[in-house]
């Protein structure tokens, strides 16, 4: 079991693995695992019977909290995943909505268009029914004029 170091005989990590996490250690001085941050130790076997169960007991609860932490860390790379999908397909909507909503307001500039030419053609159809009653006010005139006239003949 590899938590058998103190500080002066650090070099002794070289190439020896990682309690916890399986790393094998590529420096010779190092106090900590960089995957896990085990802190390594190296406790010599003279060491009491107290010692060796207190850093074994460290090490078991290390070891469970590194496996509960890497399964977390897997459950939020899930996320951060569905979370990126959810953004692309965000980016997506919002792109549409903005094609949808120019669409929109041309629509509405033709529909006013189409509703001002519908007030135009109102307009000259009223323009053109005045002018109709006009027309028949003048033609009865003229015929009494001519009527007028042809009294005056006879
Ligand atoms: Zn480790």
């Amino acid at each position: 079991m590899l938590i058998l170091i103190n500080r002066i005989m650090a070099q002794k990590t070289l190439n020896e693995n990682c309690p916890v996490c399986g790393n094998q250690f590529q420096e010779a001085k190092i106090e900590f695992c960089p995957q896990c941050h085990w802190e390594i130790i190296i406790i010599s076997q003279s060491a009491s019977q107290g010692l060796k169960n207190f850093y074994s007991e460290k090490l078991k609860r290390h070891k469970e909290i590194f496996e509960q932490t890497k399964k977390l860390n897997v459950v939020a790379s899930v996320k951060a995943e569905q979370i990126e999908k959810l953004e692309k397909l965000k980016t997506e909507l919002e792109s549409k909505n903005k094609t949808l909503s120019s669409d929109l307001a041309i629509s509405n500039d033709e529909l006013k268009k189409i509703k001002s030419k519908a007030t135009e053609i109102e307009n000259s159809k009223k323009k053109i029914s005045d002018l109709e009653k006009e027309v028949k006010t003048l033609t009865r005139d003229l015929k009494v004029c001519r009527q007028g006239n042809l009294d005056e003949r006879i």
